[in-house]
């Protein structure tokens, strides 16, 4: 599947290489130069991931990997690292402000998309064409397919995104604002009564299996998808 990348990267060669290279690889990719412009562009919507280089004009990678993690809308987006250093210190200091991982220029190309994939893989199972199986559900993102105890069901392209993200993330409460920023990637300008819309057209197409009830509605909180038995009061 697709993962949407943020691009920050100052140097318009290496900018251009990678954008191209990332592409290729099937991923959408939002370019900029700088830390400001980066972190514009996460207010309007969050990205699957951030490649960032180190060295940037004004606020630098380092820092503006700081101010991400320090955020909570913004902490748990998977952070790549890129540099021209080297050094063992280096590569401490861009972990210990929250990057995923760490590549010394100059990097393969393929290796790029192989860390990439790596990472996603680890942070964000809903952006990669693994298949999820869980209570009795079985999600495929390459066919684009959803069986239940072996029946085909029927899911439009937003109830299948919904659906993927919440068996990646299953027995956690998502608000609305979370689901719009992880699964429409806009959390501006849709309305938090489209999550609800949505939720309640998976639930039908859940419900010939019986399935529906595995999503469960948080009242004052949001949603989750559960295999646990209902709390009572929870519905
Ligand atoms: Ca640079």
């Amino acid at each position: 599947m697709p993962a949407n990348i943020l691009l920050v990267e100052d140097e318009p060669a290496i900018q251009e290489l990678i954008a191209v290279n990332l592409t290729r690889a099937g991923h959408h990719v939002v370019r900029v130069a700088d830390a400001e412009s980066a972190q514009k562009m996460v207010r309007e919507a969050l990205p699957d991931l951030i490649l960032l280089d180190w060295m940037l004009a004004g606020v630098t990678g380092v820092e503006l990997a700081r101010r991400l993690r320090a955020d909570e809308r913004t902490r748990s987006i998977p952070i790549i690292m890129l540099t021209a250093r080297g050094e063992e210190q280096d590569k401490v200091t861009g972990l210990d402000a929250g990057a995923d991982d760490y590549i010394t220029k100059p990097f393969s190309p393929r290796e790029l998309v192989a860390r990439i994939k790596a990472v996603l893989r680890r942070r964000s199972p809903q952006t990669t064409e693994d298949p999820v199986a869980l209570g009795g559900l079985r999600l495929d993102p390459a066919t684009h397919r959803v069986q239940a105890d072996g029946l085909a069901l029927n899911l439009g392209p937003t109830e299948f995104r919904l659906l993927h993200f919440l068996m990646t993330h299953p027995e956690r409460v998502h608000s609305r604002t979370q689901l719009l920023d992880q699964v429409w990637g806009d959390h501006v300008f849709v309305e938090e009564r489209t999550v609800d819309v949505h939720i309640r057209r998976l639930r039908a197409a859940l419900e010939p299996s019986g399935h529906e009830r595995l999503v469960q509605t948080v009242r004052g909180s949001g949603y989750r998808f559960s295999v646990q038995l209902d709390e009572p009061g929870m519905q």
